[in-house]
């Protein structure tokens, strides 16, 4: 494996502070965008995969069709449809710098429905993103935008209420505008872990330890802690609680005290859109994967670049070579100042005699262009990519399964967080034919085996490249099924007279659905999708009488499936 090292300086983003500087956020500016009072699902801060959640999820009761106010005056600023990501959802740009973000909508008021649909049938897309100028859609504070749902990536329905910077557009706490939320519940907090900070996180398993409380304090169970190492950083799993709701919330601060002094801290209140990534850096990714939990870590790996850390007095790496024992003191704090503290006492194991050595041999670098190469694999992976350094293994594993063009490449451990993605050279171990040239696809299984991730594959001097965000076991494979087509309520020459909509399943085994097109009578009909099922709901697109509805759906490698149905309606 070659190695170039760059000269790049990698600084954790740790700024030097007495105290957090305090927000300066408005209070009571906004109102609550439902008429129901706020109960929250979720809040800011909580660990999502791959992103921090910035929005505050208001609950609808388990209904849709809530009406859903502008919380303040301003103008209607951008309108996306998704059938991901925050599914149809409303910003509202407001004079004094805020953008407040509704999604989940079930659908728009009136006047922005009309708009959108002619600009979808304008696009021939159902999936849009519209932007406004300030004159076009205003709104007064309390104003009916919209009607609350459950579209886009949800487990049920529910508004996600975002405040955001208009400026930079990084989501804000939304739990520090004074909003009417009752919270005077501490966070639970249920165990801590520590790190050897001579080793890289992904390169150890952390001593984990439960804790109690007692009198008020969290603590493990025996109060002085030996540590087999000389410097050591702490993590901790905790989340937080509310009144009137069941549903648990992201911490909003911590701060690390070691012998009464304040080290360093985390705050949770704006956090931007390339940065919530991190999240992965912010937390023992490894961990979570192996074991479910989340510690969320006090001390910024190597590679993390979010600003959230602030140095009192330290960098979150206590030096314990002293043999002393050292008191622990952890505040973890909800957004309403609710406090919970853990406290324990930690020593250097006198019996400990220094760290294994690792397998330098393959260590790939956070400030490194890491490249791999041999003759079936290459890739590298940009300064940057990795938080902390890891030891990349690499294997080879034949495989006689049909349909495989390549051997199965093992290539480093999935559960290492990756913040860039990478393109995969792979070079095929069997002839492909000419005619399956364009149904090459890259399948990634993660480490264990489980999972399918599949990339439409590009050629490129006799190598297929495909972009991945993580390492796992990767193989060339060929699709050359088309997508499934299911309809639900139509058959060919059906009466369609009462039919409210006309709905489809859409799936495809291997490389995925990339589009769907319906055509009536030759035109291009809007059709809607929640999940794997698109709908027609009936309008005055189809007037009474014969129709022809011709539906093509293409997967990511070019297979069609098309259908055609002869209809009354
Ligand atoms: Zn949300």
């Amino acid at each position: 494996m070659k190695k170039i090292f760059l000269l790049l300086l990698f600084l954790p983003q740790i700024i030097f502070a007495q105290t957090f500087p305090s927000p300066h956020f408005p209070q009571n500016v906004f109102r609550n965008p439902l008429d129901i009072p706020m109960l929250l699902a979720g809040g800011y801060g909580e660990i999502r995969p791959g992103h921090f959640h910035e929005g505050l999820d208001l609950k609808t009761e388990g209904r849709i069709g809530l009406p859903v106010h502008a919380a303040a005056a301003g103008y209607i600023s951008r309108i996306s449809i998704s059938n991901t990501g925050f599914g149809h959802v409303v910003y509202v740009t407001h004079p004094d710098g805020f953008t407040t973000v509704y999604g989940h909508l079930n659908r728009f008021n009136p006047a922005l429905e009309n708009y959108v649909k002619q600009q979808q049938y304008a696009k021939e897309s159902w999936a849009v993103d519209l932007k406004f100028p300030p004159g076009m859609f205003p709104v007064k504070q309390g104003q009916l935008i919209a009607y609350s749902g459950a579209t886009g990536s949800v487990a049920g329905p529910h508004v996600h209420f975002e405040i955001r910077n208009t400026l930079s557009e990084h989501p804000l706490n939304g739990l520090l505008f004074g909003l009417n939320i009752k919270d005077n519940i501490p966070p639970t907090v249920y165990r801590m872990a520590l790190y050897n900070m001579d080793r890289s996180i992904y390169e150890q398993n952390p001593d984990v330890y439960g804790l109690q409380k007692e009198s008020g304090i969290y603590a493990p169970s025996k109060k002085l802690i030996l540590f087999n190492g000389d410097k050591i950083g702490f993590g901790v799993q905790a989340l937080d609680h509310m009144n009137n709701t069941s549903g648990t919330f992201g911490i909003y601060e911590e701060i690390l005290y070691v012998d009464g002094k304040p080290q360093i801290g985390f705050r949770l209140n704006n956090i931007g859109y390339e940065e919530t990534r991190y999240v992965d850096a912010h937390t023992d990714y490894k961990t979570f994967k192996e074991t479910g939990r989340h510690f969320e870590l006090l001390f910024s790996l190597p590679g993390n670049k979010l600003p959230i850390y602030y140095n009192f007095g330290g960098n979150g790496t206590l030096d314990i070579s002293d043999g002393k024992a050292h008191t622990i003191k952890i505040i973890v704090r909800d957004a309403d100042g609710n406090t919970s503290t853990v406290q324990f006492e930690v020593q250097k194991n006198p019996t400990f005699k220094g760290l294994e050595k690792m397998n330098y041999a393959n260590t790939m670098y956070v400030s490194s262009r890491n490249i791999f190469e041999n003759n079936h694999v290459q890739f590298y992976l940009e300064p940057g990519t990795l938080y902390d350094s890891i030891c990349f293994h690499y294997q080879q594993v034949s495989t006689d399964k049909p349909g495989f063009h390549s051997g199965i490449f093992q290539l480093g451990n999935s559960d290492i967080p990756m913040y860039h993605s990478f393109n995969l050279n792979l070079k095929p171990q069997k002839t492909i034919p000419e005619s399956l040239h364009n149904k090459v696809v890259i399948v990634r299984r993660d480490s264990r085996g489980s999972g399918e991730d599949v990339r439409a594959a590009k050629w490129d001097r006799g190598w297929l490249v495909a972009r991945f965000n993580n390492f796992g076991n990767f193989s060339i494979q060929t699709d050359t099924i088309p997508p499934v087509i299911t309809p639900l309520n139509i058959h060919d020459n059906v009466d369609l007279s009462k039919a409210a909509d006309i709905r489809f399943r859409i799936g495809d085994n291997k490389s995925g659905v990339a589009s769907y097109r319906g055509e009536l009578d030759g035109k291009w009909l809007l059709f809607g999708q929640k999940r794997n099922v698109i709908y027609y709901t009936f309008d005055e697109h189809c007037p009474p009488g014969e129709h022809t509805l011709k539906l093509t759906v293409t997967d990511a490698v070019s297979n069609q499936s098309v259908r055609i149905y002869h209809f009354k309606r």
